[in-house]
């Protein structure tokens, strides 16, 4: 098991540790930014502290800047849906993460609900154990694609096939704009196969749409949208 977990350090996503370490450069309590500290048998060990702060250095750096601001205490509920919205994600206690179905029309915050959420579990209160993917549709798709195409592992899939022993699996995926792209036969079959790996092994996933569920299911296809309903809380705002 240590191994697999050593394996999945390797392919955690640099999209998915936070920011305290980008606002927090003070010394390191625990190694005093040796990097390195001494067990009790006198061997040296890699200081945890120090790479969990460089990992959530890099997710940090890695949002988006026009999404950097974009947590649960900068948005902006302008109706009672979304006052409701905010409630019940920014509520979540230790320990229980929700996935959820962000859906609502343009400007309404969807995308600031999805990276606060994605903010909270990878740089807020950071749990280490699970491994945070946020893409947009037309990046997931490249993904998939090259993942099927030329080879190249998907990181998604990667760690999704490697904690699927696991139950739940360790990965949480965020996906914005599930409706935003154009329908084939061959991106809806990555999709399914992606969407129905994340059902299977109890992953976590967030997702935000335009269209509700019964609209997604014309272009995602009933098969897709039958797992996410059945993965995700629904969120209307
Ligand atoms: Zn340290």
């Amino acid at each position: 098991m240590e191994d697999l977990k050593s394996n999945l350090t390797q392919f955690r996503d640099p999209q998915s540790k936070g920011e305290q370490a980008v606002a927090n450069d003070s010394t390191c309590q625990k190694c005093h930014d040796i990097g390195f500290v001494s067990l009790a048998n006198g061997v040296k060990s890699k200081c945890i502290e120090c790479l969990e702060r460089e990992i959530a250095r890099k997710v940090a750096l890695s949002i988006p800047a026009r999404f950097r601001d974009q947590t649960f205490e900068t948005y902006q509920p302008r109706n009672k849906l979304q006052v409701e919205a905010l409630k019940r994600m920014s509520d979540e206690g230790p320990g229980e993460i929700g996935s959820y179905f962000l859906v609502g029309p343009y400007g309404c915050g969807k995308t600031h609900l999805l990276y606060s959420q994605y903010r909270n579990l990878s740089i807020g209160e950071p749990n280490f154990d699970l491994i945070y993917f946020f893409r947009t549709t037309h990046e997931l798709l490249a993904e998939l694609q090259s993942d099927q195409l030329e080879a190249a592992n998907s990181r998604i899939l990667l760690s999704l096939q490697l904690t699927r022993f696991r139950d739940p699996s360790e990965v949480h995926l965020f996906w914005d704009d599930a409706d935003k792209f154009k329908v084939t036969d061959f991106k809806l079959e990555m999709l399914f196969h992606l969407v129905d790996l994340i059902y299977r092994t109890n992953a976590k996933l967030s997702v935000t749409s335009n269209l509700d569920l019964l609209e997604l299911q014309e272009k995602l296809s009933p098969a897709i949208c039958r797992r996410i309903d059945d993965i995700c809380e629904k969120v209307k705002l």
